[in-house]
């Protein structure tokens, strides 16, 4: 990672966040096990046929940024990668994989300058 101006990149880790449950649980957030989408950046990439409930994603969204950045290897951010679904009659979890780096330009994430060093 770097600041200099000349080298403005940076690196975040791309994620997938996909349902899991013992199978044959009864699902009641509409998803199936398996289902899955990834994070690219700020963006949310889904899949034809995979649909996820609001309420679900309502309780993943604040997590995303933070799994997206490197953490210290003690960090409960680091080791815990299931959220339990919201409804809590529902089994499911959402398992959020980091996947492998994808590089950005600051310059092109944002019209904020950096500061000059
Ligand atoms: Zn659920």
């Amino acid at each position: 990672m770097s600041t200099s101006m000349r080298d403005d990149y940076f690196d975040l880790f791309d994620l997938r966040v996909e349902v899991v449950a013992p199978l044959g649980a009864r699902l009641w957030c509409g998803s199936k096990i398996g289902d899955y989408f990834e994070v690219h950046g700020e963006m949310l990439q889904f899949q034809p046929g995979m649909a996820f409930s609001l309420y679900s994603l309502a309780a993943i969204l604040p997590l995303l940024p933070a799994k997206q950045r490197p953490t210290d290897p003690h960090d409960w951010m680091t080791t815990d990668a299931e959220i339990a679904c919201p409804d809590p009659n529902c089994p499911s979890r959402l398992r959020i994989t980091r996947l492998g780096n994808r590089r950005f330009r600051h310059g092109d994430t944002t019209a904020t300058l950096l500061k000059a060093e």
